[in-house]
């Protein structure tokens, strides 16, 4: 039986998809919806499809970008010759608050996790190592969490990468372990930044 109407349980079913949303929640959103203004729920679902739609790859360094190539990329007075390697766009844009970072970034999207079965080619390897045959790449910082799957991809890069004799140094391990970049204040940031050591 149906508890509720057909509508209202395929929202609870989408809501229910997204990461981090129990039934529970689900539930308490789709309520919600229900009783918000027409208008404001158009709002919603546009800016929704508006996002999906127009945010794209950065074709350099991997960012999630509006347009081909990131503000990031495209700055001539950022340092091209380092690039920092985050697992998302998200510990990006951590970096970038403490607006101390001068260099660029390459956005791997995951990290290797034999345990997920998520390879290096599931990740957005195969473009980082094209920029270090095509670019004058002096540093290669790894910012990847401290997690398992975060050392995982750290080592990967790093005998992956140093044969070609370019400089590869992992971020301090001030950074707490298992610890989301993104949660991480700027401080202990800069410090794990400061602190990074030659691998
Ligand atoms: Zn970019």
């Amino acid at each position: 039986m149906e508890y509720y109407s057909s509508h209202i349980t395929k929202l609870i079913e989408q809501f229910a998809h997204l990461p981090g949303i129990g039934a529970k929640s689900a539930q308490r959103l789709a309520f919600h919806i229900i009783n918000m203004p027409r208008e404001q729920v158009k709002t919603l679902t546009d800016t929704i499809s508006q996002a999906r739609e127009n945010v794209r790859y950065c074709k350099i360094c991997c960012t999630l970008t509006d347009q081909e190539i990131c503000p990031i990329c495209a700055n001539d007075r950022r340092d091209h010759t380092t690039i920092m390697v985050v697992e998302n766009t998200r510990d990006l844009a951590a970096y970038e608050k403490t607006g101390k970072y001068e260099g660029v970034y390459h956005v791997l999207h995951g990290a290797i996790s034999p345990m997920l079965g998520i390879g290096p080619d599931d990740i957005r390897l195969k473009e980082l190592m094209q920029r270090l045959q095509t670019e004058d790449i002096r540093e290669v910082i790894i910012a990847t969490n401290s997690s398992l799957e975060g050392e995982t991809t750290a080592m990967y890069l790093s005998k992956l990468i140093k044969p070609a004799g370019i400089r590869v140094s992992r971020i301090a391990s001030g950074v707490p372990v298992g610890g989301d970049l993104e949660y991480i204040d700027e401080v202990t940031l800069l410090r794990a930044l400061d602190g990074r050591t030659e691998l």
